[in-house]
């Protein structure tokens, strides 16, 4: 294989050497198999093509400074796939297989996980579909649960950085008692107008408050948002929002450094009050907020005011990725090292 320009990889799918998947049918899973083909021989009225049953999850492994893998907190990501099979009617993955798979499909691609020096790392996608055929509305018989993985880049390539926010009132991503809380693709296809809305204006991201009463904040695009005041972590408690896995781990992070947790609902004001905040997801780990645009009421918070990330998050940050590549100790459990 000729060698990767892997620090300057983007987020953008990339061909690697296998993908794993495996099927559920008459009533239960079947063999794990091994698979070069990019494709999915599917039927017409697959229940994920029509009525979008289907499920995704994300993560992330790093070669370490001593040459080994590790793959953070999969058992997390088992989890949550399973909380989002329940609440789209699809049969649960074992975490054990779900961990079995994650492991294998590095194994098959070790070739493609990034040097410790890049600051890339391997990126996986798990993916479930409904792949019976029914054109009434109902769960399908038939699954598919796949993984593949492909390299991705430093998230900040120019360095640790922040950026602004366009906040927009017109569109939601997700209802308080819809589907916001787990990761189905739905919720993405929603978010793709809002986001190109921002984009177009020359924001990174669009960013969305409470459906109901728009008072309060929920989401930073596809990411959590995590607001510093004093030695607060601040952090939404909402029925609409993605439960991150990165927040999860940072609070802890947060409290092992002394600080308070809150998580609660955030009104948008408080951000006049923040000394620091940011969006916390798997691809970036932290994303520092200079600004956030109200573009429809014309109001501006300023959060950053010289535009750079603030200590605070700068030090979660590190902490984070240090434990992820193996520079500090995991005294979580959070990591899984593979020896390959
Ligand atoms: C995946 C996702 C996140 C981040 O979750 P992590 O487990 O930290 O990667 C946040 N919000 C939304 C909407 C998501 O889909």
């Amino acid at each position: 294989m000729k060698e990767l320009d892997w620090a300057n990889l983007s987020f953008g799918y990339m061909k690697t050497n296998w993908n794993l998947r495996i099927s559920f049918k008459d009533g239960k899973w079947g063999e794990i198999e091994e698979s070069n083909s990019e494709y999915v021989p599917m039927h017409i009225a697959a229940t994920c093509l029509h009525y979008g049953q289907e499920a995704f999850e994300g993560l992330k492994a790093f070669r370490g400074k001593d040459g080994k893998v590790r793959v953070f907190r999969m058992e997390a990501n088992a989890e949550r796939l399973q909380s989002t099979c329940r609440a789209t009617m699809m049969p649960e993955l074992p975490t054990e297989t779900f961990c079995k798979m994650v492991k294998r499909v590095i194994e098959l691609n070790k070739e493609f996980i990034p040097p410790y020096e890049s600051g890339a790392s391997l990126y996986i996608r798990p993916l479930l579909i409904g792949t019976g055929a029914e054109v009434g509305v109902k769960p399908a018989q038939e699954y598919m649960f796949l993984i593949f993985v492909m390299p991705v880049g430093p998230y900040f390539k120019g360095g640790f950085s922040a950026n602004a926010y366009a906040l927009v009132r017109s569109y939601d991503r997700s209802a308080p008692l819809g589907m916001g809380k787990y990761k189905v693709g739905g919720n993405y296809a929603a978010s793709l107008y809002a986001h190109n809305i921002a984009h177009e204006k020359g924001y990174g991201s669009e960013f969305y408050l409470d459906a109901k009463e728009k008072k309060y904040i929920d989401e930073c695009g596809a990411a959590n948002f995590i607001g510093i005041k004093g030695d607060k972590y601040i952090t939404p408690k909402s029925e609409s929002i993605l439960p991150s896995i990165t927040n999860k781990s940072l609070q802890q992070i947060a409290k092992d450094n002394g600080m308070t947790v809150e998580c609660r609902p955030v009104p948008l004001e408080e951000l006049n009050e923040m000394d620091e905040a940011g969006a916390c997801g798997t691809a970036a780990v932290i994303s520092p907020i200079s600004r956030i645009d109200d573009i429809e009421l014309g109001k501006s918070y300023v959060v950053a005011k010289d535009g750079k990330p603030g200590p605070v998050l700068t030090k979660l940050y590190n902490q984070l990725r240090a434990i992820q590549y193996g520079d500090a100790p995991d005294t979580h459990g959070w990591v899984t090292v593979l020896d390959i």
